[in-house]
């Protein structure tokens, strides 16, 4: 157990009836006691970056969270609500039910094979960075501290889903 901090889930679906993917997560996340959700960003469309050519958009978005519970523990609670939701990982980058990145941790850097905190592609990737920004307004990275609403993608254009 750590101390209670912000963190930012970013949410992703590119299969099925995305909407209620992304629904159903945000219940499940609800459902969770130790997972305190204060905000919901807009939801957008986006066209897949990477990955197979040919799979369908994504509907993107993000959630606050206040929590004490600590990265990895935290890893493992969304790895479970992506495996209840019948995501099937067969290719990197692929079709998904649902993806549940942590984008942001407040106050933490995390630099391992499995976790990389703040999001490796955040800085690259305006469906991260927009609905992190929308919920997080002032988050920055710990370490370089960065402010990600100065970052040339903060201001990028996104399409409302
Ligand atoms: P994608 O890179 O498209 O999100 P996956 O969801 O299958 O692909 O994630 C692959 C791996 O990324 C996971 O097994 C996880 O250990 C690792 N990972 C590293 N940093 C993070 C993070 N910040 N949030 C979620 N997963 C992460
Ligand atoms: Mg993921």
């Amino acid at each position: 157990m750590d101390h209670i901090r912000r963190v930012v889930i970013g949410l992703g679906s590119n299969v099925g009836d995305r909407l209620q993917n992304i629904a159903r997560a945000l219940e499940l996340l609800r459902a969770d006691e130790e997972l305190h959700v204060t905000e919901v960003s807009p939801l957008y469309e986006t066209s897949p970056e990477g990955g197979p050519a040919g799979q369908g958009d994504f509907v993107n978005g993000a959630v606050l969270v206040l929590t004490s519970v600590d990265a990895t523990d935290l890893l493992h609670r969304l790895q479970r609500i992506e495996e209840t939701l019948g995501r099937v990982r067969v290719e990197h980058h692929g079709p998904r039910t649902i993806d549940l990145d942590i984008l942001w941790i407040e106050g933490e850097t995390i630099h391992e094979p499995e976790l990389v905190i703040p999001h490796a592609q955040l800085a690259a990737r305006a469906f991260m960075l927009r609905p992190l920004l929308d919920v997080a307004s002032d988050a920055s990275d710990a370490e370089s501290g960065v402010v990600f609403g100065e970052l040339p993608l903060a201001s990028a254009a996104l399409k409302r889903a």
